[in-house]
């Protein structure tokens, strides 16, 4: 009797599932997608629209906003007449690792998440899994048609949040030095988000990368050397300067503390501050500058 019952509830359930499987495709190829639906759904919608050769542009796409910053805003005033936060604020300008002024021209994202910049080695589902999304949902919200990633390509994570530290940047961050401690390899001051990179933004250069993260998180020396600075200075806040071999210093600014004197010397990895938000800053981050010679040079070119 109960192996009968089993069978029956089996069939039974088998046939709720073809149910809802017809249902679901009607509705689908209808093209009668309820409102609301998961955004991977979306995402099919237009792939199938596309492959259906009609023109309708995909509306579900939501596209970035620009804000022009007036005089009196705050990235907090500005996030919350978006519906944003200001993480995503500040994850999607990389502009923003100093002051904002009124005019300033910030990228407001359609809805909560973070842009990611796509590295060596990266892939939509390493990325989705990072940060807990669906590959569709990034596919849906870049307007992408495959799952290939450039190196250097900026994606809008849709609902991703900061990732205290990403096990790519902590990865570098613990790389080994060489033998002896001295190492001429430069490897990554700190763990965080890249909040803005190296070059011009919005008229102004910036002269390094900026690394978010919490108050006290530990900032190491990017390469063995002697510390030339250690104190503070107009704009960068808290500032340590540390010269390397071949001609090559690095600036750690905004520190909320610093660990190290003038004149001392420190070995690749070394903890010689913490991260603050000190001098010219909008938020907790890592100002890191390289030099080679005394001109700034983008740490990419250097960091592993
Ligand atoms: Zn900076």
């Amino acid at each position: 009797m109960n192996l009968i019952w089993i069978q029956k509830q089996r069939s039974r359930l088998l046939y709720m599932l073809a149910a809802f499987v017809c249902v679901g495709s009607l509705l689908f190829f209808a093209g009668k997608t309820p409102k609301n639906q998961p955004i991977e759904q979306k995402a099919e919608t237009v792939q199938s629209e596309e492959k259906a050769n009609t023109v309708a542009q995909p509306e579900s796409v939501p596209k970035n906003k620009i804000h022009t910053v007036k005089e009196g805003e705050t990235l907090g005033v500005i996030a919350e007449q978006y519906n944003i936060d200001v993480d995503t604020l500040l994850g999607a300008n990389e502009n923003l690792g100093t002051d904002i002024h009124p005019g300033d021209q910030l990228v407001i994202l359609p809805q909560k998440g973070i842009l990611y910049r796509a590295d060596m080695g990266d892939t939509l589902w390493r990325i989705a899994s990072t940060f807990q999304v669906d590959v569709a949902a990034i596919m849906a919200a870049n307007d992408k048609k495959d799952e290939d990633l450039a190196i250097g390509e900026n994606l809008f994570i849709p609902g991703g949040k900061k990732i205290k530290e990403p096990e790519r940047l902590l990865a570098r961050a613990e790389s080994p030095v060489s033998r002896g401690g001295v190492s001429n390899r430069f490897i990554w001051p700190t763990v965080g988000d890249v909040s803005s990179g190296f070059g011009y933004r919005w008229g102004r250069h910036h002269d390094g990368i900026d690394l978010a993260n919490d108050i006290g998180t530990t900032v190491r020396a990017a390469r063995s050397g002697r510390v030339t600075y250690s104190g503070w200075s107009s704009g960068y806040g808290r500032l340590v300067i540390i010269e390397h071999d071949q001609g090559y210093t690095t600036y750690y600014g905004h520190l909320n503390e610093s660990l190290v004197e003038n004149g001392e010397y420190v070995k690749a990895g070394q903890s010689i501050a913490y991260m603050g938000n000190t001098g010219e800053s909008t938020g907790p981050h890592l100002h890191f500058e390289v030099r080679k010679n005394g001109t700034p040079i983008n740490p990419y070119s250097v960091l592993p």
